[in-house]
């Protein structure tokens, strides 16, 4: 324990970041602190991954269940599959109480002390804490703030959160609407839409940007739209967006053009989900204490480090991470932050490789990803005078894939031409993120397809996918 501090070091915010923060630097010896001034595990663990992928789990049974065709062909008939709705809902809110529970277990286990307030920066080393019963200060060696996002509503749409909500509410599924409006087709829109149509709803999804799941490689989402949207009962807008949405019954939904603002449509639906993204949670954090900007976009501007800047300068024992960072808003970067805040805190040089660290839509079947889209290789390759060249594989040609009967799927590989450096690894299919983390470690150590084509798989399992991907990039 550094003398003259309450603590070595305190973080505030008890997300996954701050709790994957907390952890690591319990195990490097430093007496540790977390602020928390709302749900213990923020929003992965109370509105965010867990109980979107419990909802997912239990709806994704339920389309399985009805496909009567797929299940005909492995020689099972079932008839009359039935769901409880709220049973499915106590599903998700049970497991985020539970994992909350362990989340905040594991803290008080390990000693580190939970403090529950609003924490604010005011000075150096300095955060103050205010309770209902007041306002304390302590002094930390070193600060990491971690005050996550929250989700972002566009001008126009006014949410009641009970006819148009976003997936705060979204993921308690009260209700099941017979018709419901998805605003945005990134994954959350993506997600909300496989469960609320394997639960029988009908859906109109509106995406203002020219392509639907504009963030995933063009390949990958030409794909999905085949299998996740045009065979389901999910009607698209694309190039539109949502100018105006007033709740109520019906929820009155005002389509415009998104590059001419001319108006489309009117839509009367029975409920609309705004999947527009999240947005920094950076408000009234006292940054102006130690001169600390935000950016334009309201992010903590940090270093590879995870060091806060201020004009382009490191402020000293200030660290931030995780959805407020604005680098990969998601729950695994925002921990791997915290790991390598905690490491560069005990003056081990540690940056985070965003190259490496995987992303995954949970739709059925789902989408993986880690690295370079094909669009953004090229754009690396002309500006350093390399080719790119593309490998693909496809799930129909997969013995474990035929075996289960899933094969809707591609594998899409990216790589330089020169030296086979591996760049980019795309995914769509059955338990798409799962197989994906091998071509991570593989970025991670800037390998090869030449060596990678000669490891070893397990036959026959989904990850021969990979394989056959970078056999056929390089000939074997
Ligand atoms: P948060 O989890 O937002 O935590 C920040 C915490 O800080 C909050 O508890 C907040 O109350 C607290 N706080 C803020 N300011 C203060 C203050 N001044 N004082 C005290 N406390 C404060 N990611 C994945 O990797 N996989 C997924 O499958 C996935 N699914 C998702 C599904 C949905 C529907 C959503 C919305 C998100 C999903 N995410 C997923 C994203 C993931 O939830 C976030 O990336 C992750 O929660 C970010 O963690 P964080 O620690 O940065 O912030």
């Amino acid at each position: 324990m550094t003398q003259g501090f309450d603590y070595d070091l305190v973080i505030i915010g008890a997300g996954v970041g701050g709790h994957g923060a907390a952890l690591h630097a319990v195990g490097c010896g430093l007496k540790t602190a977390i602020i928390e001034a709302a749900d213990m595990g923020g929003t992965c663990v109370n509105r965010g991954c867990v109980p979107s992928k419990a909802l997912l789990a239990a709806s994704g049974r339920v389309r399985e269940l009805r496909n009567a065709h797929h299940l005909q062909t492995l020689g099972i008939q079932i008839q009359n599959v039935q769901f409880d709705r709220q049973a499915i809902a106590n599903h998700a809110n049970n497991l985020a109480a539970k994992i909350q529970g362990d989340l905040t277990n594991s803290l008080k286990r390990l000693g580190v002390d939970i403090i529950r307030g609003w924490g604010k920066v005011t000075g150096t080393q300095k955060v103050s804490v205010t309770t209902d019963s007041g306002e304390k200060t302590i002094t930390a060696k070193d600060i990491i703030l971690s005050p996550g996002s929250v989700p972002f509503v566009p001008p126009g749409v006014e949410v009641d959160g009970k006819t148009v909500f976003t997936s705060d509410q979204g993921v308690k599924l009260e209700w099941l609407p017979n018709w419901i409006a998805i605003i945005g087709s990134g994954y959350i829109g993506l997600e909300f839409s496989d469960v609320y149509s394997a639960l029988g709803c009908e859906i109109t999804m509106i995406e203002a940007l020219d392509q639907l799941m504009p963030g995933f490689d063009r390949d990958i989402a030409k794909l999905a739209e085949r299998v996740l949207i045009t065979p389901r009962d999910i009607e698209t807008y694309v190039g539109i967006y949502a100018k105006r949405v007033i709740p109520g019954s019906p929820v009155v939904i005002e389509l415009a053009n998104f590059k001419t603002k001319e108006d489309v449509a009117v839509l009367e639906v029975d409920a609309c989900f705004v999947a527009t993204g999240r947005i920094p949670a950076t408000k009234n954090l006292g940054l102006e204490s130690v001169s600390v900007e935000l950016d334009r976009r309201n992010f903590i501007p940090v270093n590879d480090h995870m060091a806060v800047l201020s004009g382009g300068e490191v402020v000293p024992h200030l660290w931030a991470i995780g959805d407020a960072t604005g680098k990969m808003m998601l729950a695994h970067a925002a921990s791997a932050q915290g790991i390598v805040a905690v490491e560069n805190i005990c003056g081990r040089n540690k940056e985070v490789d965003y190259q490496s660290i995987p992303a995954a839509a949970f739709t059925h079947p789902e989408i993986s990803y880690v690295g370079m889209t094909e669009t953004q290789a090229q754009e690396k390759a002309t500006a350093e005078g390399f080719e790119v060249a593309v490998a693909k594989s496809y799930f129909k040609g997969n013995s474990k894939a035929l075996a289960e009967g899933e094969v809707d799927g591609i594998t899409k590989v990216i790589y330089r031409k020169d030296t086979g450096e591996l760049l980019g690894v795309h995914i769509f299919g059955l338990h798409a993120s799962d197989i994906i983390h091998e071509a991570s470690a593989a970025i991670a150590n800037r390998e090869s397809v030449h060596k990678l084509a000669h490891l070893v798989h397990a036959h026959p399992t989904l990850s021969e996918v990979l394989d056959e991907a970078y056999k056929r990039a390089v000939g074997v």
